[in-house]
Order: C-alpha cells, then structure tokens, then sequence
C-alpha cells in the first residue's frame, strides 16, 4: 500500500469518529454523516490549528448542514446536461468525465454533494460509456477529468482512463480536476508523475481556498507537477469565515504564485444544499477583486465568477473601474482611487443608437435562483 492509501485509510470517516474526536452529539453525528459523507485524512486534519478555524470549517460538519435542507442538490442542472450519467456536456467542445465518485477528504461545501462519496454509483462500464460518447462526438477536444476526484483511482485505473482518451483522436487537452495537490499531497507519488507524463497536454486545476494550505508538501506536490510539464491552475471559492477577507485573499494568490500554481479562479459560492452558511454578499467578492489588482502582480489575479444557477455557466464580475463617459472621453479610475479620462477612438459614422445596439444587448431571457420559502429549521431547538 502506498502512503496516500495508507493515509486514507486513517481517515476520521464516520459520525462515531467526530463523537469521540470532537465531542459531537451522537445522535447529530450521525444525522450528519447520512446526509453528506465524512472523510478528514489526518494530513489535512493536521493542518487545523484550533476549533471553528479556516481549515476546520472546511472539513468538519457542522449542524448548520442540517437546517438547509430546501436548497437544490443541483444548482448548476449539470445533470440535465448529461446525456450519459458520467458526462456533463455543456459548452460546444469540451465535457466534464466523472470518473470516480470518492474523495480524499468530503469538503462541507462541496456542491456535488448527491453524486461524492458513494462508491455504487460508478463503475468500469459507467467509465467506459463516458469514453463511447467522447469517441462518437467529434466536437469534444477538452476533457475535464472530475468526480469525486480522479486522482482517487490507481494509477493503473486512470492509466486505462488516459490511454482511452488518448486513444481518441479529437480529444486534445486533457485537465484533471484534483483537490490532492491541497488536501493529500502525497499522492503526487514519482510513479504517478512518469505515468501522466505519456499523456500530455495534461493541466491540473486544483483547490487551495486559504494559505495556511499552502504547506511544504503541497509546494513539493505542485513542483512535481509543474517539473512534469502540466500547467498547474487553481480554483478557490469564497467562503463565509474561511477567505472572505482581503488581506487572507492577497496572501493566498501570493503563495499559489510562488508554488508556481496560478491562480485560475475564484468562485462565488454555489446556492447549494446543505452548503449556504458559505455564502458572503457578493460585495465582498468585489472588494476582494478590489484589492487585489494593481496591489500586487496582474498574474496573481484570478477571475472572480459566479456559476449562473440553472447552468448559464460563469460569469466574471469585476469592480467598477469606468466612471462614465463625457463625449468621446472615457472616465477610468486605477487601484488608487485617482481618475483619469482616456479619448476614445471616435468611430465612423457612430451615434449613441449604434453604440447601444453593438454593445449593450438586451437579454434573450431571464432566469432566476430559485429561493425556497424557508420552513422551520429541521434541527430541534435542544440540539442547536
Ligand atoms: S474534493 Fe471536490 S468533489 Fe470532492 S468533496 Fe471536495 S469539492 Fe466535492
């Protein structure tokens, strides 16, 4: 057994392991563990430095999971863009291929909740119908290798995975979508590294969502990866207590840069079942942004997104950074507050009626977040 495997198999993975580690009531661990999995390997539970902190909220469950039970298991419909249960095929020339429903540790805020963490629900020949469909649609030349995470498979089974997809002749870029470089750093094995390498272009988009996870083994992880030759990107998400600070969000993309991992996106929180004690206002992703242009280096900057519920897919939200206009002249304003006007190239021809017709379109359509009418909370009030 490798270190990973043995790692995981010390896992805290159940509601008896959080009564006896953490003192939870058994009667709530359990409840807790039924409705999402628990799994904490004891490298990532050794980066907790005291109870309620940025790594243990990611972690460790918590009763709030058990009062927002109206939310969608589903909020991005990935689902409905399924046309075989392990693809997701949304944007014309690219899928995401579930391949694994395990993780090395079940993140609370995980927006996948319904299909992480049972092992029935994937098997070879649900793998095997993701590679047909890729093989009988042309189109795809990007596979986003996901879950669970894919890095949870042997390396012999994501060998099979890789030479399949290879074996494909559309298929150009292949990303895998892995936590492990965060969570269990140990899995980035040499092994695993000489078997990927056969099957570039490989980028990996991993999941640091506070600095303190930015440890020596991750570093030693993310080199490993980047000495191979996959670019290495990293998707954060914006969470209530956990980064919803600027100065805690500066010194993440600092540390993501100096491993040489860049920082790719960060995500508004998902309206996600069992999930919303997460979200912040999105004011707070916006002063955030704020803070981070022009206070330290463009490449450190990632695109802060919000997922369109419904499955719009990501749209970038940035600071007001154009004042208006006055004439041709454009009012900017820079990191510092300073204002500036800028002269625009004034187009032929142009009147205000063409500036608006090429510019700002209307909306084919409008879709909304459904919001549940809130019922009383499912949680006894003795056990709150
Ligand atoms: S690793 Fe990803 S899929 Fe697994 S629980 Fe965490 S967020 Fe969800």
């Amino acid at each position: 057994m490798e270190q990973w495997q043995e790692l995981l198999r010390k896992s805290v993975d159940s509601g008896k392991d959080i009564v006896d580690r953490f003192g939870f009531d058994p009667e709530v661990a359990e409840r807790l563990n039924t409705l999402f999995h628990i799994r904490i390997n004891p490298y990532y539970l050794s980066l907790i430095r005291y109870p309620g902190d940025p790594i243990w909220l990611q972690c460790i469950p918590d009763e709030k999971e058990l009062e927002e039970n109206e939310f969608p298991e589903d909020p991005l419909n990935e689902d409905v863009d399924s046309p075989v249960p392990s693809i997701t095929h949304r944007y014309p020339d690219r899928v995401l291929f579930l391949t694994t429903s395990q993780c090395s540790m079940y993140c609370r805020f995980c927006t996948r909740k319904r299909k992480v963490g049972d092992s029935d629900k994937i098997s070879m020949k649900f793998i095997q119908n993701g590679l047909d469909y890729i093989r009988a649609h042309p189109e795809i030349r990007d596979v986003i290798l996901s879950g669970g995470d894919p890095l949870m498979l042997t390396d012999y089974m994501l060998e099979k995975v890789l030479k399949g997809l290879r074996d494909i002749p559309h298929v150009e870029i292949i990303r895998l979508g892995t936590k492990m470089p965060c969570v269990l750093p140990q899995r980035i094995t040499p092994k695993f590294i000489e078997m990927i390498k056969q099957y570039h272009p490989i980028y990996v988009n991993t999941h640091f969502n506070h600095p303190w996870e930015c440890t020596p083994e991750a570093k030693k992880a993310c080199d490993m990866l980047e000495d191979a030759g996959c670019p290495v990107g990293n998707q954060a998400v914006l969470m209530k207590g956990v980064n919803d600070d600027p100065d805690v969000m500066l010194e993440l993309m600092r540390k993501l840069l100096a491993m040489r991992v860049r920082p790719y996106y960060i995500y508004q929180a998902d309206i996600t079942k069992s999930a919303n004690h997460f979200r912040t206002p999105i004011s707070k992703g916006l002063e955030i942004m704020d803070k981070l242009r022009g206070h330290t280096s463009g490449l450190a900057i990632p695109y802060y997104v919000i997922d369109a519920p419904g499955g719009g897919g990501k749209i970038p939200l940035l600071p007001q950074y154009v004042l208006g206009r006055n004439g041709n002249d454009i009012i900017l304003r820079n990191y510092k507050y300073d204002i500036f006007t800028y002269p625009d190239v004034e187009e032929e021809n142009a009147d205000d009626a063409k500036i608006e017709k090429q510019y700002m379109r209307k909306p084919r359509r409008t879709r909304k977040a459904k919001r549940p009418a809130r019922k009383p909370s499912t949680v006894p009030k003795n056990e709150k």
